[in-house]
């Protein structure tokens, strides 16, 4: 059976909207029509620093089934009409891009000599592709191209960046997956408070967690969002019924217009290169990276703490910002010489923003004293290689040694993490990890 995979990315702004919403009212209306969706529509997240992003860099795919010829064409129009019509033109920034790609085509030989490609090769070049723009930043143009020689259809809107996110979402190969249940609000309640009884998500996440996670940040429901789009709640676990039996513990105090579960990168650290040297690293790319802690960390206005980490091939300054709250109370405790790995990504200041720390080693601390007397009282030195005299009875010591005592740490080998609330979409939670 011949598939249809459907891109589509850059629709919202922030002021409303959300590409994952017009992918749900677009699945309505084709299943309305008859059509069959094959499994969840994926919700893929790319590189956190891109710079046209509206919040969470997300872009989104689902896979159609085709029957006939007719189908295609009558699936085509009804996606393009749906993304034209809800996308938020208005905004500069808004740019949509919509990518189609019909597998198990006879493609012609090309008239110009091109290589034609195989169904196969397209999927692992476009894989190839997702993966760039997991990890680094594309052109529209070096997107065009690609989909210019695999002759995949593609219509832009506007400057049309949105196809760099569209094809990245139907290339992009999951190895390790989570799933997001998105329950959306009516249309009439967008930009009021959202209603749902904060009781229910507590039991909820009493209930589901770990199989759900990222539903609480210190007491506040961390699955309601704070923008005007349409999304009333999300909710991200291990599996779709996993989310979907939590969604049934949520009371929602305002109506649904529906819900939706997708497959998605988020929590899986896939932007993220593991490295060896600090002077490989590049602007906008994310790293694990080990080194060692080079100056004591400090804090600047605003709250933000700050320090150095290098290894023998250079140094690179790693920020732990104000949103990363308490996170930020463990990193100030790191001394010189300490040992650790550091999971995160460049910004455009050029600062390695921690996402997740693992301490290897943490540097002994020692203090010095003068040895005590036996009178119990401290003794002074008596002088250059003179040895040390009590001040309160005279006794003195003549070949005595400063006393080297180890100070304990405040602060454990291990891994650690920022709150909820600071977490990127696409990092892996220590709760999901395997270690
Ligand atoms: P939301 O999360 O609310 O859906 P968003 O944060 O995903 O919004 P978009 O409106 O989709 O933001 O805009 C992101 C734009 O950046 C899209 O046009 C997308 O194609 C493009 N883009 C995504 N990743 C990259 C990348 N690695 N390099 C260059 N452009 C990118």
């Amino acid at each position: 059976m011949n598939k249809l995979y459907v891109g589509i990315d850059d629709t919202d702004s922030p002021e409303g909207m959300c590409t994952t919403y017009i992918t749900f009212v677009i699945i309505n209306k084709l299943k309305d029509c008859g059509f069959e969706i094959e499994g969840h529509p994926r919700l893929i997240r790319l590189n956190p620093f891109a710079r046209f992003k509206t919040r969470g860099n997300g872009s989104v795919s689902f896979k159609l089934i085709i029957k006939s010829s007719d189908d295609v064409e009558k699936a085509k129009k009804i996606i393009l009409n749906k993304v034209k019509q809800l996308s938020k033109m208005e905004n500069e920034n808004t740019n949509p891009g919509v990518v189609f790609f019909e597998t198990g085509k006879i493609r012609l030989t090309n008239p110009d000599g091109g290589k034609i490609y195989s169904d196969k090769e397209i999927n692992s070049l476009l894989e190839k592709f997702a993966l760039r723009a997991i990890m680094e930043i594309l052109t529209i143009d070096e997107a065009k191209k690609l989909a210019n020689d695999l002759n995949l259809e593609i219509h832009q809107f506007k400057k049309g960046r949105g196809i760099i996110g569209a094809m990245a979402a139907i290339g992009c190969y999951l190895e390790d997956k989570t799933f997001e249940l998105l329950a959306y609000r009516l249309p009439e309640n967008y930009c009021t408070s959202r209603k749902i009884n904060p009781e229910s998500v507590l039991e909820m996440n009493k209930k589901t967690y770990p199989r759900t996670f990222d539903n609480l940040d210190e007491g506040y429901m961390a699955i309601v969002p704070h923008t005007p789009c349409p999304i009333l709640y999300g909710i991200r676990g291990e599996s779709p019924q996993d989310v979907l039996n939590a969604h049934k513990l949520v009371e929602s105090l305002e109506s649904l217009e529906g819900y939706l579960i997708f497959e998605t990168n988020q929590h899986t650290d896939m932007h993220l290169k593991r490295i060896d040297k600090i002077n490989k690293m590049e602007k906008y790319g994310c790293y694990i990276l080990r080194g060692t802690v080079k100056d004591k960390p400090n804090v600047i206005e605003g709250g933000h703490v700050f320090f150095k980490l290098e290894d023998s091939s250079g140094e690179i300054e790693c920020a732990a910002y104000e949103p990363t709250k308490g996170f930020r109370n463990l990193i100030k405790l790191l001394l010189p010489g300490d040992n650790v790995e550091i999971y995160g990504g460049i910004g455009s200041m050029g600062t390695l923003n921690i996402e997740k720390i693992r301490i290897y080693e943490l540097k002994s601390l020692f203090i010095e004293e003068n040895p005590l007397c036996e009178c119990g009282k401290r003794m002074k030195s008596a002088g250059h290689d003179k040895g040390f005299k009590c001040p309160k009875c005279g006794n003195k010591i003549r070949n005595g040694q400063k006393i080297r005592t180890k100070i304990p740490r405040d602060i454990k080998k291990g891994f650690y993490e920022v709150p909820t609330s600071a977490r990127r979409h696409l990092s892996k939670q220590l709760v999901r990890m395997d270690f």
